[in-house]
């Protein structure tokens, strides 16, 4: 069994889809020194990268954060954590845009029908409608950064 020296990095980030790849190049990005453990391949396996790699955004005249914030609180029958369902509100279409401007991700945005939940368009998807032409862009991105893989390495608790 390979045994990790924790103090070798400031932040250690454990998974291999879009949340641990996001939380490790944004580490990074921040200055940290960062290493992805991942018990598979990072950006290869997990939901996802079978995903339908639909996100949302508000893009639609007439929708805002607040309306979405709305939609979410009320389509979790109020048993959302506010202050999570908020910084989905306010932060989603900033990530999504970035998945494009700074990943190179090519998305269709949904203008017509609106998802159940949700009073306006805001699916927001990769060309071929699969995960891993998301997660794939953000490996490459990460490997481009030099972030530290440790892949086919299971996180024992
Ligand atoms: C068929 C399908 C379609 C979906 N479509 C959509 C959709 O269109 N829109 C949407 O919003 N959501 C969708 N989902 C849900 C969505 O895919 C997941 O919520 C999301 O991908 C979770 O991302 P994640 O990075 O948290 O986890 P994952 O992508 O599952 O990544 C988890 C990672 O952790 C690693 N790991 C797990 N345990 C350990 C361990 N002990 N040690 C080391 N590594 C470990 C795994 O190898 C994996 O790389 C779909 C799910 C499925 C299955």
């Amino acid at each position: 069994m390979r045994k990790l020296q924790y103090d070798q990095y400031d932040v250690m980030v454990i998974g291999g889809g879009q949340a641990a790849l996001a939380a490790a190049i944004s580490a990074k990005e921040e200055g940290a020194s960062v290493a992805l453990i991942t018990k598979g391949k990072a950006g290869l396996g997990g939901s996802s990268v079978i995903s339908d790699s639909v996100h949302s955004a508000i893009f639609s005249p007439g929708d805002s954060p607040d309306k979405f914030l709305q939609d979410i609180v009320e389509g979790g029958r109020h048993l959302s954590d506010k202050k999570l369902a908020r910084a989905l509100a306010e932060e989603c279409t900033v990530r999504v845009n970035e998945l494009e401007s700074k990943f190179g991700i090519s998305l269709e945005r949904e203008k017509v029908v609106i998802t159940p939940g949700h009073s306006y368009p805001r699916r927001v998807y990769a060309g071929t409608g699969l995960g891993k032409n998301i997660t794939k862009p953000m490996r490459d991105y990460a490997m481009e950064i030099e972030l530290i893989f440790m892949n086919n390495l299971h996180w024992l608790t």
